[in-house]
């Protein structure tokens, strides 16, 4: 695997763009990133990997500096995985140029554009950024973000001509999904998350026997969710898979979550 650290370097090593397969992260190597590089190395003859805790799209200085980074054990993780770049740029390399800036309208202005202002802004920022030093055709994102990958092909795949190829949600064996901030959680919240990804399954689960999902009433279940396991919900939505518009259910739909857990914010898809 070879490491990276420069946009000049990465291009006079990377001559031939077409056939490598892009997995953008912030590191944290877990086996949810680890289906995006299968999925890539199974469709692409290259795969490159970049690790870049991206600053503006936190919306909270203190969220930033508490992320989990690792890079030694990521290193050692995707030499692993056989992952042939590994791309670390730093903060002024990738900020250093004159870029597009992206302006949510109100209509996208939903889910988690609703509650943490500036993140996607931030999100398109450093992706559109990543695509214009990186120029792949293919990148890999995992569904667990299903906004930010719906907002990315809104916003980016035309305009670098590039296909986003989206990968399920890799789950522990108690359900819980996958994802660098768990490793803020002692076991005790752990369990936690694990019951309430096991709630909402139900949920999802049981709405799929509705022919009109009014008939189940979510804002009782974020309630009781509140309740019983003492979290503060920011919201409780099932929306289109599509265009992830709000009560169209003719087509194929999921159920959204949100929720700050011992001030530990995940999200979560079902
Ligand atoms: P992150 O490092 O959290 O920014 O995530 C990098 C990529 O990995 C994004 O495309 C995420 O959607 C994806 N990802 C994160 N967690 C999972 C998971 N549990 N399953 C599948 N993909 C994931």
């Amino acid at each position: 695997m070879k490491i990276i650290t420069s946009i000049f370097e990465l291009n006079k090593e990377i001559k031939d763009y077409k056939n490598i397969g892009f997995v953008p992260t912030m590191g944290g190597i877990h086996m949810g990133h680890k289906s995006l590089i299968k999925a890539s190395q199974k469709k692409k003859s290259k795969t490159i990997v970049s690790i870049f805790v991206n600053p503006t799209q936190f919306n909270k200085k203190s969220d930033y500096k508490k992320y989990p980074r690792n890079i030694k054990k990521d290193i050692i993780s995707l030499k692993k995985l056989n992952v042939d770049y590994l791309f670390i740029p730093k903060i002024n390399d990738i900020y250093k140029f004159k870029a597009t800036r992206f302006v949510l309208k109100k209509k996208d202005k939903i889910l988690c554009a609703k509650f943490r202002t500036g993140h996607f802004e931030g999100v398109l920022n450093v992706m559109n950024r990543l695509m214009l030093i990186i120029k792949s055709k293919d990148l890999f994102m995992g569904e667990k973000d299903f906004q930010q990958i719906f907002l990315i092909r809104k916003f980016l795949s035309k305009k670098f001509n590039a296909r986003i190829n989206s990968c399920p949600t890799i789950r522990t064996a108690n359900k819980i999904a996958l994802s660098t901030r768990n490793k803020l959680l002692n076991k005790k919240f752990l369990q936690k998350a694990s019951q309430i990804a096991k709630f909402l399954i139900k949920i999802k689960n049981k709405s799929e026997l509705y022919s009109t999902k009014s008939n189940l009433n979510l804002s009782d279940f974020k309630k009781e969710l509140e309740k019983k396991f003492e979290i503060k919900v920011d919201y409780l939505e099932f929306r289109d898979e599509k265009n992830l518009k709000l009560n169209n259910f003719k087509n194929k739909f999921r159920l959204f979550v949100a929720y700050n857990i011992n001030k530990i914010r995940l999200i979560d898809n079902f």
